[in-house]
């Protein structure tokens, strides 16, 4: 079993039941989903990108992305949109 980063494994508890998440006891597939969970819903993420159209924060960049070109592309905001869903036409508003 391979844990990657500062991530501790004892947040994860497993048992005969399965295995679950030490902070909400939701049961979980496998070891990787019950880390992704914990990542997501109760660790606060050492990098955070914002979106300065709807303030809505990423953990990673890509997810970012995807949120820039399918909700502010669509609606036609892409002229606040650079390469990359890096947002700059706050700064000059
Ligand atoms: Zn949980
Ligand atoms: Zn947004």
């Amino acid at each position: 079993m391979i844990v990657t980063g500062d991530f501790d494994p004892n947040l994860i508890i497993t048992n005969a039941d399965g295995i679950f998440c030490s902070f909400c006891q939701q049961k979980l597939k496998t070891f990787h989903s019950a880390k992704v969970h914990i990542e997501r819903k109760h660790l606060i993420p050492r990098t955070v990108v914002q979106c300065k159209i709807c303030s809505k924060t990423y953990i990673h960049k890509a997810n970012f992305r995807q949120h820039v070109v399918n909700v502010h592309e669509k609606r036609g905001d892409r002229n606040l949109v650079e390469n990359y869903g890096i947002i700059v036409a706050n700064e000059t508003c």
